[in-house]
């Protein structure tokens, strides 16, 4: 394998492609933005139609399926600042970069690549001073976008200028970069540096990484993963349930598995938002469950460590189960003080992909004599 020599902004211009296949997907392409890297496009079986890295990156005719909404989990809700969100009390949220290396078609935020953008910051100033009024912060994510695709000295000075402030102690990197071109790690010294000088020993630098299927964890991948590690950043690993990519126990027993291993530390699997163009990457959610559920009898305990999560626009909302009639759900992070820790139980509905497609029965707080039956 080798660093990516060239990235392909255009359907068109991919040699793996028919002139046919190039024909009807570039109608895809002109609604939602399409960009790859020959890194990335080297992983694909091209004799599989069905093949999940294609299915990751390649558009398919299905996302023209008018469904879903352009910001799902209703982010502008909690925007305080240009760029800047803050929704749980502790963590302040910047959208650091309009762009990624390269372009998941499953994306909840494909608003920001299809046109452009006023909501990504290209100056933190704003939200860097929102978080410093906010003592109540310790925690900033960098997202986007993906953050690595900024120059090095253009983090630097983010980087920077939060760990002026005495409250923030974790700054989270959300990054696909090390499953779409871990050579933007491995060719940039001054990076792992600057990981090396903001990561401190009681105040890490986490990186948020976004490995969704095993065959992104290529040598030169888990060779990235090591370098910034050594550097003294904390890797945790988030991804969608995607059908078609990884919605399959044995495929994430394997991806749960290795990246334990490698030390990416499982830390979510998102049941998919219903964002538009995303109808086909969905998995209802007692399937998810089951196969989540599933997954974990293959692995170990630190393989066990993610939560599959809704991240609902109240909080997130963990799917702990489901049984023949109803399906259980618990508040794992909330937006609002009444939901904090709250437990939901719903009716089954095996075609349910997203919380507002259930019908809640009954909520209660562990711990509180408050307890809600709401339908019989
Ligand atoms: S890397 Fe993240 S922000 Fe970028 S396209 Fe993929 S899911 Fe969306």
């Amino acid at each position: 394998m080798h660093a990516p020599t060239r990235h392909y902004r255009h359907i068109r211009k991919l040699p793996h492609l028919s002139e046919e296949e190039k024909q009807t997907l570039s109608r895809v392409e002109g609604e939602f933005a399409f960009r790859a890297n020959d890194y990335y496009l080297q992983l694909i079986d091209w004799d599989d139609p069905d093949d999940p890295i294609r299915r990751l990156i390649i558009p398919t005719e299905g996302e023209l399926r008018d469904w879903g909404t352009l910001d799902p989990s209703r982010e502008s809700d909690y925007t305080v600042a240009n760029g800047t969100q803050h929704k749980y009390t502790h963590t302040a949220l910047i959208l650091a970069a309009e762009t990624c290396d390269s372009y998941c078609r499953y994306c909840f935020r494909k608003r920001l690549t299809m046109r452009r953008s006023e909501e990504v910051m290209n100056d933190v100033r704003g939200g860097i001073e929102y978080i410093r009024a906010h003592p109540e912060v310790d925690n900033v994510l960098l997202t986007g976008g993906d953050p690595l695709t900024l120059a090095t000295n253009k983090l630097r000075r983010i980087i920077e200028r939060l760990r002026e402030i005495d409250h923030v102690g974790i700054i989270r990197i959300g990054t696909k970069v090390l499953a779409f071109n871990p050579y933007r790690i491995l060719d940039d010294p001054k990076l792992i540096e600057l990981i090396e000088a903001y990561s401190w020993r009681e105040k890490r630098i986490y990186v948020m990484s976004h490995f969704a299927h095993p065959r992104e964890l290529t040598e030169p991948a888990v060779e990235a993963v090591d370098r910034l590690l050594k550097a003294g950043a904390i890797i945790a690993n988030q991804c969608p349930l995607i059908a078609g990519v990884n919605d399959d126990a044995e495929v994430l027993v394997e991806l749960f598995n290795r990246l334990s291993m490698t030390g990416a530390t499982p830390y979510y699997l998102f049941q998919g938002r219903p964002t538009k163009g995303n109808a086909i990457f969905e998995v209802p959610i007692v399937r998810a469950s089951r196969i989540f559920n599933e997954a974990f009898e293959g692995t170990s305990g630190l393989g066990r460590r993610p939560r599959l999560t809704m991240s609902h626009h109240t909080g997130k909302i963990e799917i702990v189960g489901y049984d023949e009639s109803q399906i259980y759900l618990r508040y794992h992070r909330a937006a609002h003080e009444e939901n904090k820790g709250r437990f939901l139980i719903c009716h089954r509905d095996d075609r349910a992909i997203w919380f507002d497609d259930l019908d809640v029965v009954h909520t209660f707080k562990p711990g509180t004599q408050e307890t809600n039956v709401l339908s019989a």
